[in-house]
Order: C-alpha cells, then sequence, then structure tokens
C-alpha cells in the first residue's frame, strides 16, 4: 500500500482591498504574519513565509511564538537576499529579549546578521515612508502587547483661509502664521492579540479605512477561553462594528477549534446584514478566491467599456 501524501499547509489568505493588498497567514496559536505590502510592512512575522521577506518593517505585536517565531529567520533571509537589513518595531519591554535571541543566534551560527530594532512605546511614531507613520497603540493581553495604526499625515490650508487670495497667503507665512493645519488619516489599524478594552474606543482604531482585528473565538461556549487567554469573541466584533468606520473589518487569528466553514456559520448567523458585506475573514480561502475573481471580472467590465 502506498502512505498517503503529506499534509498541505494552509494557504496565505488574501483581501486586496484597493489600494491595499492584506495578505498572510492567522491562525490562532500557530502563527500570525499579515502584510500590507503597499504600506512597506508586515504585522507579526509568524514563521516568515517568503512574502514577509519583502517588507522592511515588521511591527511586532508581542513576544508569543505564533506571532515571533521567525524573527531571527528573517534578518537572516533579508541579509542573505541582499534586501537590506530588515527593521524591527517592538514594544520597549521586548527590546532586550529580542537583543538576547539575535546573540543566542551569533553563538550558534559563528556569524552576526545585522538586524535593527525599534522599540515603539504606546502613542509613539516611527515615520516608515514619506508621511506614512506607524502608531504603537497599548492593548490588554498575557503578555506586554501594542496594536498598530498607520497614518497619513496630510497639511492642508487652515480652514479660515480657504478662498483667501495668493498675495494674502503669502504675506500671512512672511509674517510667521501657520497657513497650513496638519490632518492624520487612519488608514491601516492591526489589533494584534487583545482582550475588549478601551483602546477600541480610539478614535484613530475606529477611523481606520482597514482594521484588521483578531477575532479568537466564535462559538458561544467559547467565551470563557476568550475571557483567560485575553482574546476576542465574536461578541466583541459586533459591538466593534456598530463604531468602526473602516470600510472592511479583517478577522485574524481566529481558532482551530471550530473549522472555517462552522466559523463562517457562526459569522454569518450573529453578524447584522448590514454589517456583513465589510466583514473578511482573512483565512477564508473560498471567500477570498470568490472576491479577487470578482475583482478581476469588474476590471475587464471597465476595461472593455
Ligand atoms: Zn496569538
Ligand atoms: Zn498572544
Amino acid at each position: 500500500m502506498i502512505p498517503r501524501e503529506p499534509p498541505r499547509q494552509p494557504q496565505i489568505g488574501f483581501v486586496y482591498y484597493p489600494p491595499f493588498r492584506v495578505q498572510g497567514m492567522s491562525i490562532a496559536g500557530e502563527a500570525t504574519v499579515v502584510q500590507v505590502p503597499e504600506l512597506d510592512v508586515c504585522f507579526d512575522i509568524g514563521k516568515c513565509p517568503r512574502m514577509a521577506l519583502a517588507s522592511p518593517y515588521v511591527a511586532l505585536s508581542h513576544g508569543h511564538m505564533d506571532h515571533s517565531a521567525g524573527l531571527a529567520y528573517y534578518f537572516s533571509q533579508r541579509q542573505f537576499q541582499g534586501m537590506g537589513v530588515g527593521t524591527l518595531i517592538c514594544h520597549p519591554g521586548l527590546e532586550e529579549p529580542i537583543h538576547n535571541i539575535m546573540r543566542a543566534w551569533v553563538n550558534l551560527e559563528g556569524q552576526q546578521t545585522p538586524y535593527k530594532v525599534v522599540p515603539l512605546a504606546p502613542d509613539g511614531e516611527l515615520e516608515i515612508k514619506n508621511n506614512i507613520f506607524l502608531r504603537a497603540i497599548e492593548t490588554i493581553h498575557t503578555a506586554s502587547s501594542q496594536g498598530y495604526v498607520i497614518i497619513e499625515r496630510r497639511s492642508k490650508l487652515r480652514a479660515d483661509l480657504i478662498g483667501q487670495p495668493q498675495e494674502k497667503l503669502m504675506e500671512l507665512k512672511k509674517a510667521g502664521q501657520a497657513i497650513t493645519r496638519t490632518i492624520d488619516i487612519p488608514l491601516v489599524c492591526f489589533t494584534g492579540d487583545t482582550m475588549w478594552g478601551s483602546h477600541f474606543d480610539r478614535p484613530d482604531l475606529l477611523g481606520a479605512k482597514i482594521l484588521i482585528t483578531e477575532c479568537t473565538f466564535v462559538e458561544p461556549e467559547h467565551r470563557d477561553r476568550a475571557a483567560v487567554g485575553r482574546h476576542l469573541h465574536l461578541d466583541n466584533i459586533i459591538d466593534l462594528l456598530d463604531r468602526s468606520k473602516a470600510e472592511a473589518v479583517i478577522l485574524t487569528h481566529t481558532s482551530r477549534r471550530t473549522n472555517m466553514s462552522e466559523t463562517r456559520r457562526f459569522i454569518d448567523a450573529k453578524i447584522p446584514p448590514e454589517h456583513r458585506s465589510r466583514v473578511h475573514l482573512l483565512m477564508d480561502s473560498r471567500a477570498n478566491r470568490a472576491r479577487y475573481a470578482q475583482q478581476l471580472q469588474t476590471l475587464d467590465s471597465v476595461k472593455s467599456t
């Protein structure tokens, strides 16, 4: 008798929400890595699938192995493939443990891998692209944790000066007056692992166009598990949908205790119809394929008209 084939790897999840792609892998306790290629960032690194290497920044939510295991490999492969030194952004409490891991690899390998760690305290910001800032947001989990919001910072003419002639504006500027104001547009938020708390009242989290949130448990009997592990439950997501202005809410970190078709069933039954179309499950490859095929088709029909 011929033995069975080895089990297949789960597929990389993919939600295209123009102009951003959200792609990666996120299964509770196994691996979480969520990349937005257009913003140069990977949220968490999971086991470092090949696609993650293309991001020059990794924003780590916390140190649990399913989110951080691939770190040293990420730095090493970026170096090996000539992609430049990778940068890791993390909670200040994790900076030293990460240096320790990298030191351990020097001893193991007998060679040094270049890497960069940037500690970012909650509400701290780092400019990752021109006018694009990564902001850390405090969350609550069983280990030191934080989520992130990516902000686009634009400079706009002061509201009271709109319609004024150019000469007047130049005059004010010469006189040392600020004629512009800064506005922050939250583009993408990634909560990382977290329980429900006051961070879900934050305007930057609620205003993000794309909200990537964990939803570890969906079954009513799993509410206790969510509380013990300091995770979110589908019930929290329903509250969140009422508040969030996000055009796309992408659920990640679902538990294997409930399979994908069951998870989809719970979501369809619980989420009010007015919110259903903006909720996506990162690891629902069937729905992802169908949505993408639909997007391609729409593009084709636009081209041919
Ligand atoms: Zn996790
Ligand atoms: Zn965790």
